[in-house]
């Protein structure tokens, strides 16, 4: 069973920032954004949180939801309050958030640096439950990508402008891995073959061929 540590619990001064959404959430969330904090050594929430309002510049935590290596789920921003983990688009002005990337798309950190490694058991199975929940919470939710996604599918694709430079986030090692996830448990409706990274196409080919050995 899935358990989310409250806010208050970890957290000794919690802020309340970041834009609040006028609609139901039901019908504004419609993405998952899922990233790696790029911590050697992980942060915990209250580090990531105290990272982005001292480097980042950030009003509160970033993330909706982080995940430590032991699978502990953590609260971040509420739900009810657009994020500030998925960038910018130049169109995004104040009088027109909704074309922020960050509109509508929970932010899930794993802790720590996924370039190379994956995430231990615990941390990778917290995310999969995470990310059932999340779906079955807000049944509009139509895409789980990766941060390095969000340019071409929340940015690109809705003919927007993005601002600064693109991302490796979550890591090779995590975003490998959550692709081959998405695609076994169909969390995503329109993926395109360019979602993949260099090197995630034998991986892609690999799987392929294991659960179609007649084509082989
Ligand atoms: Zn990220």
């Amino acid at each position: 069973m899935l358990i989310i540590v409250p806010r208050a619990t970890w957290d000794p001064a919690p802020l309340v920032a970041g834009d609040r959404y006028s609609g139901p959430l039901t019908r504004t969330l419609r993405s998952i954004v899922v990233h790696h904090s790029d911590f050697l050594e992980p942060a915990g929430p209250l580090g990531i949180k105290q990272y982005h309002l001292e480097v980042s510049g950030f009003a509160d935590i970033g993330y909706h939801f982080v995940i430590e290596p032991d699978g502990t789920v953590y609260e971040g921003r509420s739900l009810e309050r657009m994020g500030a983990h998925a960038g910018v688009a130049r169109e995004a002005t104040r009088g027109h958030r909704d074309r922020d990337p960050d509109w509508g798309a929970i932010g899930i950190v794993l802790d720590g640096y996924f370039g190379e490694d994956l995430p231990p058991p615990a941390q990778r199975e917290a995310l999969l439950g995470l990310i059932d929940h999340l779906r079955a919470r807000f049944p509009r939710i139509e895409r789980v990508i990766g941060h390095r996604e969000v340019r071409r599918e929340l940015v690109v694709a809705k003919e927007l402008t993005p601002v600064g430079p693109p991302t490796v986030c979550p890591g090779d090692a995590l975003f490998l891995w959550l692709d081959a996830e998405r695609r076994e448990h169909r969390f995503t409706k329109d993926l395109q073959p360019s979602s993949f990274a260099d090197g995630s196409r034998r991986a892609s080919g690999t799987r392929s061929a294991a659960t179609k050995p007649s084509l082989r």
